[in-house]
């Protein structure tokens, strides 16, 4: 790849002082700073001002036939943001304009690049009786890569996951042209998807191996008045799970319904992992905590969901009380520096609420047989329609030996849940991806590669990423 002559036209596009091929700038992207996943290579670093200045770096790097990768903070835990073929490394940074919220319809169209902060922030100055729904990532990390890999939110109860959120789109293709998605384009309005062909999905799931988003319409919803969050201390997974699922279908106002283990509680405590107690459960101590948030319009309509919530929790002999609400988005330490030296990694999976207990029991035996401290977590989806389960590892990036060790574990627990049925990764790093295609339909990854060929024809997007990468 011949660097300064692309470097020259790139400067032309967005100026001399956002483009940079320096050693010392390209190794910030070089790899996400969590994971253990190997390192990539950027080339060139370049941070644009509009949708324009991404269609010509992307009609550029067409010209080339060098790959092109959307990045907002890249610390996604999945390592998809690495630049696994070297290439432009895309910063949308400068993209981070809140650019309209329509208050009756309660979306805010964005760009490519706003931040949680940015989001959270704007809304609270300007539009305080609406909140967006947001991650428990860093507040500098993105708010269109959230919901572009099926991220997680503090709402996820009401509206599903990140993707779900999604209104409409503007897309830089990997050709280059840009178009829209949903009701903005035909019309003014970014109310909805509906009802037209639906070709969100066509950047949903992707890790922005089709195009880059510049902007996104993302649901908002009320702020109501009357909320309590409680928390629920039980024994076991097993007893504690089922009453979760009972809340989380009794149409109580409940907004947010996630439970964790000991081992996810002690590390957001940022206690370090060599002190704690690995394995509750023979230790005889609590290992279910569980946590939801109600929130209701009138203070009487607020005490019944509150006396339900609770009689449900009496009955099902689980200890609960309220406590305070955690405040997104919000600097987790603790949970990627459980172990000392800062690594950290999952495997985290959306699937059937019917398999939560299992998928805590065999990841934690897993975890235990490694001598290390389980990290569980779930959450519940969309009124209770499927669930986030999870288990995450925690390791000392700077010593090969942990990596290799955290790996081998991470491996065996994908392969071993994997057995339950239904149970898919989501933000899977590529060793993770390429066993899908050992299940899918043959006709169905067939399907994936055409669309990914007709959408980034020189195959420029983020290669050797994604389902439909090589
Ligand atoms: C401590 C911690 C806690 C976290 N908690 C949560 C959580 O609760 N819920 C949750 O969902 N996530 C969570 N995350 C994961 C992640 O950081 C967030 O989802 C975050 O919002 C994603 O933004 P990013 O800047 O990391 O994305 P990046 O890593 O920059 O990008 C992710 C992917 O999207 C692509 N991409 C980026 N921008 C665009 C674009 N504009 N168009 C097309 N493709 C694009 C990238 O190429 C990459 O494939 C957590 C991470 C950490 C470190």
């Amino acid at each position: 790849m011949n660097n300064s002559k692309i470097v020259s036209e790139l400067e032309k596009v967005v100026g001399e002082k956002y483009v940079s091929a320096q050693p010392e700038i390209q190794f910030l992207y070089h790899y996400d700073f969590i994971t253990a996943e190997p390192e990539g290579k950027c080339d060139i670093a370049i941070i644009p001002n509009s949708a324009e200045e991404v269609q010509e770096i992307v009609k550029i790097a067409n010209k080339y036939k060098t790959p092109v990768v959307p990045w907002v903070s890249g610390i996604n835990f999945g390592s998809i943001a690495t630049p696994r073929k070297g290439g432009i490394v895309v910063d949308l940074r400068r993209l981070n304009r809140v650019i309209e919220v329509n208050e009756d319809d309660m979306y805010a169209v964005i760009e490519g690049g706003v931040t949680w902060a940015d989001l959270k922030g704007y809304l609270e100055k300007n539009h305080p009786d609406l909140r967006a729904g947001i991650t428990w990532s860093p507040p500098g990390t993105g708010v269109v890569p959230a919901c572009l890999c099926y991220g997680m939110f503090d709402l996820g109860m009401l509206g599903g996951t990140g993707a779900e959120f999604i209104n409409g789109m503007e897309v830089v293709l990997g050709s280059g042209d840009l178009i829209k998605v949903g009701s903005c384009s035909l019309s003014n309005y970014w109310y909805g998807r509906q009802p037209l062909p639906d070709l969100a999905g066509l950047f949903i799931g992707w890790e922005g191996t089709t195009g880059i988003v510049t902007k996104m319409a993302v649901k908002l919803w009320p702020k109501l008045p009357y909320r309590t969050t409680y928390l629920a201390i039980g024994a076991k997974m097993k007893f504690g799970v089922p009453v979760m699922l009972k809340l989380s279908k009794a149409g109580l106002g409940i907004c947010d319904i996630y439970f964790v283990n000991l081992g996810w509680l002690q590390s957001v405590q940022e206690l370090n992992e060599k002190d704690v107690i690995k394995d509750p459960v023979k230790n005889k101590m609590p290992d279910f905590f569980g946590l939801l948030t109600t929130q209701a319009y009138t203070e009487k309509q607020h005490k019944a969901q509150c006396e339900a919530i609770e009689a449900i929790c009496t009955e099902s002999k689980l200890r609960m009380r309220p406590t305070e609400e955690t405040q997104a988005p919000i600097q987790l330490w603790g949970c990627w520096n459980f172990a000392r030296g800062g690594g950290g990694q999952w495997i985290g999976s959306y699937c059937s609420t019917r398999d939560i207990v299992k998928y805590y029991e065999q990841s934690r035996e897993i975890c235990i047989k490694y001598g290390r401290p389980p990290q569980f977590y779930s959450r519940l989806m969309f009124g209770g329609h499927y669930c986030v389960a999870r288990t995450n590892i925690n390791f000392n990036k700077n010593d090969p030996n942990e990596i290799k060790i955290a790996r081998k574990l991470l491996k065996e627990i994908h392969d071993v849940v994997q057995e339950l049925d239904g149970v898919v990764m989501y933000k899977p790093p590529k060793w993770a991806v390429q066993t899908y295609h050992d299940k899918t339909l043959p006709a169905t990854s067939d399907l994936i590669r055409k669309i990914k060929q007709l959408l980034d024809p020189n195959n420029i997007m983020n290669p050797g990423q994604g389902i439909g990468g090589d």
